[in-house]
């Protein structure tokens, strides 16, 4: 298995990179905002409780967290060539878990994207996804709390990262296909793209 972890703060583009990133190395996706997101569209009791955190901009608890991954990766992912993960882990007791949960299933992190863009850039785009989508939690309030959660609590992963040498830091403040560029120059040399396997 190829797996990658795409990481950065709210609005930073993880979503639209790992759909190219998908395309590119026939990777699954898991996407922990959107598992969350499905819970609470179908009110099931996660989705109750998951609501809480994301309307408040706060992180779900670590604990019920690597439980709701270890579940996804097990029945959505056990057939996957590889997993892109978008969104998780988000604190450093959730990268020990994914390397544990790895291992016990005879794979590991292979490469972790790093996307930085400006946060003023950051607010721009979550309000106007706001605007468009209807999220619920991008609005100016919860944008900022999340901006706050993500230096407090998420930072610290790229020096985790960097000392298992795994971290690409890409700029994330370019066109979307300029970006991908920059990721596929680091990834290409680590994993064969799709077609060509
Ligand atoms: P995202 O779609 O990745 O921006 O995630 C939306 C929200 O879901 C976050 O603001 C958190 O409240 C919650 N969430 C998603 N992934 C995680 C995670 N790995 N750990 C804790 N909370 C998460």
């Amino acid at each position: 298995m190829n797996n990658i972890v795409i990481f950065g703060a709210p609005g930073c583009g993880k979503g639209t990179q790992s759909e190219k990133l998908i395309e590119r190395y026939g990777l699954h996706h898991i996407s922990t905002g959107e598992v969350l997101r499905d819970h609470i569209a179908r009110d099931t009791d996660l989705g109750k409780v998951a609501n809480q955190y994301i309307s408040e901009g706060k992180l779900i608890p670590d604990e019920l967290m690597i439980d709701i991954l270890a579940h996804t990766l097990d029945n959505e992912a056990k057939e996957a060539k590889g997993v892109i993960f978008d969104g998780f882990p988000r604190t450093l007791p959730q990268a020990h878990a994914l390397k544990k949960m790895l291992k016990e299933r005879g794979t590991d992190v292979h490469a972790v994207i790093g996307l930085e863009v400006p946060e003023d850039i950051l607010v721009d785009r979550l309000i106007n996804r706001g605007i468009q989508t209807g999220r619920a939690d991008d609005n100016l309030e919860t944008i900022k709390k999340r901006l706050e959660v993500y230096h407090d609590q998420t930072t610290p992963l790229k020096g985790y990262y960097t000392d298992e040498k795994l971290y690409h830091d890409i700029a994330g403040d370019k066109t979307p296909d300029e970006v991908f560029e920059d990721i596929v120059s680091r990834l290409d040399p680590i994993f064969c793209p799709a077609e060509e396997k």
